[in-house]
């Protein structure tokens, strides 16, 4: 970045501008916004800007720039369009010790003037350092027709109540306040009678919010998805945009919790398989302590909350603190992966019901029943089961599977690192020892990738194929 944007305070403070033309038109149309004491120098000035001086809104001064005339001066516009006497005035406004700018010569500048949306007294500057003007228009063009016409009187309406408002004590009450005022009440009253209306409604959305009742904690338990921050459903997103806290798993990409509210505290409860961790009860204890507190809690869970997600033992936590709760359901890693091999979970004449097993449980191995999975056709989604894999490929054997069952890992399903890797029952360990798997990856036993399905049944394939 090479231009720093602030904003500088001009009530009360000169600004001098040499030049009577065009560029001086433009540039004086935007200082006259301010409350700035302008002083214009040009022996030749345009008629507006004589009307301006009639009018008392600058002082006009019929000659060029003299030595000392920019004294106090905070900015100084070298708007000639002239290079010379533009360089002369540049000169003499530095030596004064005011800061130059000179109208469309951006090496020049030691500022800078930005396109400008006004809805004072939100400003909206937009700069491209000098890149692409082009841009910049259309990024004003756009803004201009979002940000409506009323926004600019509310603001100035709201700050002047802000006083008023520091009855409600900080954080929170006041956010939901200010949230309530220019997003719901405030519009709301504009629209059916202008600023007066606007002005009127703020007592009384004070009183209410000032005797509402505390607002309750809450924890919602929210899918999460597999990962493409695009598979997140609305309400996890609506849910995301108003928490308090987000508490969340180490699977959840860094995307999706970039779309929590700004303000939201992010806590990390990650668990590493087999690895360090922090304990159940203490996260079951966060979320407890943060709802106590009034807090919105996110309880945010990748893919779906309900699957392998101990998702019970903090709902019975929450109960059994007085907490209201709520699951938003996610897409589920299977279904995730079961996309990615362009199959169906289920399909008529191969399996009408479908497992979704864990490799491991807090034992260690989780045992399951053998038998029934091994029979042909059989189809199980099997969760973290990366480190699981020959104890599973062991037993499944020992019950009889066929050893060519098809095999299909998705490491990373829906994000831009997906894996596949498509094998048999009979080359699973060794294949998955290859592939180096270091993401999450799902396996499942009986589901060939649809496109591999063929290639695996025929006999000269018996390894493993690696998909992109
Ligand atoms: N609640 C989650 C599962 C949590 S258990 C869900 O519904 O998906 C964690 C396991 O889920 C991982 O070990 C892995 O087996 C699987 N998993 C989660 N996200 C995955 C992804 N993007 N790709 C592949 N497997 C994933």
């Amino acid at each position: 970045m090479q231009h720093f944007p602030i904003f500088v305070a001009l009530a009360g403070r000169r600004v001098t501008l040499s030049g009577g033309g065009e560029a001086a038109l433009a540039k004086l149309r935007l200082l006259l916004k301010t409350e700035a004491h302008i002083t214009v120098f040009s022996s030749d000035p345009e008629n507006e800007i004589e009307t301006w001086a009639a009018e008392g809104r600058l002082r006009l001064v019929r000659r060029g720039m003299e030595p000392g005339d920019a004294r106090c001066a905070v900015l100084h516009y070298a708007a000639d369009e002239e290079r010379i006497e533009d360089a002369r005035t540049t000169a003499l406004a530095r030596a004064d010790g005011a800061l130059t700018n000179i109208v469309d010569n951006l090496g020049d500048s030691q500022f800078i003037t930005p396109a400008i949306v006004d809805r004072d007294p939100v400003t909206v500057a937009i700069g491209t350092e000098g890149a692409a003007p082009v841009l910049a228009r259309a990024i004003k063009a756009d803004l201009e027709e979002r940000l409506p016409a009323t926004l600019g009187p509310l603001a100035r309406i709201g700050k002047a109540f802000r006083r008023a408002v520091e009855v409600l004590p900080m954080g929170r009450k006041r956010r939901d306040f200010w949230s309530d005022y220019y997003f719901g009440a405030g519009p709301r009253a504009f629209a059916e009678g202008g600023a007066a209306a606007a002005e009127e409604t703020l007592p009384a959305l004070l009183d209410r919010h000032q005797h509402a009742r505390e607002r309750d904690g809450h924890v919602a338990f929210v899918g999460a998805g597999p990962g493409d921050p695009e598979l997140l459903t609305l309400k996890a997103r609506k849910a995301l945009d108003t928490a308090d806290v987000v508490i969340h798993d180490r699977l959840v990409a860094p995307e999706i919790l970039e779309l929590a509210r700004r303000e939201a505290i992010l806590i990390n409860a990650g668990k590493e398989g087999f690895g360090p961790s922090m304990a159940q009860n203490a996260i079951n204890a966060l979320i407890v302590e943060h709802a106590t507190g009034g807090a919105q809690v996110v309880r945010l869970k990748g893919g779906d909350p309900t699957v392998f997600g101990r998702l019970d033992e903090e709902i019975d936590a929450v109960m059994s603190a007085g907490i209201d709760w709520h699951i938003v359901p996610g897409i589920t890693a299977a279904s995730a992966s079961v996309a990615a091999l362009g199959q169906s979970l289920t399909k008529r004449g191969r399996n009408s019901g479908l497992r979704l097993v864990t490799g491991h449980d807090m034992k260690g191995f989780a045992d399951h029943d053998w038998a029934a999975l091994a029979k042909p056709g059989e189809v199980a989604a099997v969760y973290m089961g990366k480190k699981s894999a020959r104890f599973i490929q062991g037993r499944l054997l020992m019950y009889g599977a066929d050893r060519d069952t098809p095999v299909s890992l998705v490491e990373h399903a829906s994000r831009p690192d997906q894996r596949i890797l498509a094998t048999t029952l009979d080359e699973l360990v060794r294949d998955m020892d290859a592939a180096d798997l270091s993401g999450p990856v799902l396996m499942f036993v009986g589901l060939a990738p649809r496109a591999a399905q063929d290639a695996l049944a025929s006999p000269e394939i018996q390894s493993a194929q690696e998909m992109a």
